[in-house]
């Protein structure tokens, strides 16, 4: 998986370090002094995550848990969101990750337990709010190398302590093992990003299928985990509402769709530089056939007639299948009436 792997020399003893280290024994390893005087200081092609891969290990600095942007959550609640890692295994080709750092190499930040103390201190910052939301896997996936990370325990042992902070872990992975391996806890909720079968093969490369998602989150609904939904990024595909309407029976057909969560919808967006990405690694994306204007807040988006036809539709098609109207809420956009 990885060419190389560097450990920050303060965290060379971490057990969790030693751990992640175990699963690889014959990758050449490199002490550093720090990851940010090595990490994304050369620019590193996006593409090279496919064959050239390296990983970084040490302590986040600095800012540990910053505020999510608006409407990035169920309204009514404080949002942020904890850095633990950059990057990811995964290769969606709309994935913002590709314009946003110069160097596809997974980071990994393993000292948790600061970053614990930093969500203690922002969650008694709320004291009159009722639920204080802490969202990981901004910069990652959540879930798609838990096992060789070792982070989610210690996650599940402080939020029983938080009882108003509601832990978000999002993933598009099925790997689900350390978390089967947990009690379930009201307060934490596995949120899965999906989108058609079609889409995710066409656009979602490297991940798991549809079918795969649903299973997993069979699996932890069963076992009694919250989980919520992402539809999200929204692409336009022909027979759109046929397949939308597909992708909400499969739903149905695996989950109890009155347990989840939340569902929240969110139309695909770019920045420029992110676009710009998409268009050289992904010249034949289906993607570069849409009519793209620059929206509210300068990102690169569909009109916005079309991207409230989507919403409006996807919207029904979830009410029709059974969600309800709480459940539902949009994502990073708007809607006009
Ligand atoms: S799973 Fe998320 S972080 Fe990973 S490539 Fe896809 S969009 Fe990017």
């Amino acid at each position: 998986m990885f060419k190389r792997i560097f450990v920050e020399k303060e965290m060379r003893d971490h057990p969790r370090v030693l751990q992640f280290l175990s699963s690889f024994p014959n990758i050449p390893t490199q002490e550093i002094e720090e990851i940010d005087k090595i990490f994304n200081r050369v620019k590193k092609p996006y593409l090279q995550k496919r064959d050239n891969l390296q990983a970084f290990l040490g302590r986040k600095r600095g800012s540990l848990v910053k505020p999510a942007p608006d409407a990035y959550g169920l309204s009514g609640s404080p949002h942020y969101y904890f850095i633990h890692s950059y990057n990811c295994l995964y290769e969606c080709q709309y994935c913002y990750l590709q314009g946003y750092f110069d160097s596809p190499d997974l980071v990994f930040f393993l000292n948790h337990e600061e970053i614990g103390e930093k969500i203690k201190e922002v969650c008694d910052s709320h004291p009159d709010q009722e639920e204080v939301w802490f969202h990981a896997g901004e910069f990652s996936d959540s879930l798609a190398l838990s096992h060789l990370t070792g982070e989610l325990p210690y996650y599940f042992s402080l939020f029983q302590t938080l009882p108003k902070a509601r832990l978000e872990l999002r993933t598009k992975s099925a790997n689900i093992k350390e978390l089967k391996a947990l009690s379930p806890q009201k307060n934490i909720t596995v949120s899965f990003s999906l989108s058609t079968a079609a889409q995710v093969k066409a656009f979602d490369l490297k991940t798991p299928p549809l079918k795969t998602r649903l299973k997993a989150m069979r699996e932890l609904q069963n076992l009694g985990h919250p989980i919520g939904i992402h539809i999200d990024p929204v692409i336009y595909e022909d027979d759109f509402e046929k397949k939308f309407a597909e992708l909400f029976q499969e739903m149905k057909t695996q989950l109890d769709l009155s347990a989840v969560h939340y569902v929240s919808l969110g139309v695909v967006r770019f920045t420029k530089d992110v676009y710009h990405q998409v268009q050289k690694n992904y010249p034949d994306s289906p993607l570069h056939g849409a009519d793209w204007v620059k929206s509210f807040d300068q990102k690169v988006r569909y009109s916005r007639p079309l991207r409230n036809w989507m919403l409006g539709k996807i919207k029904a098609l979830g009410l029709a299948a059974g969600f309800n109207e709480k459940q539902i809420y949009l994502c990073m956009e708007e809607m006009e009436n």
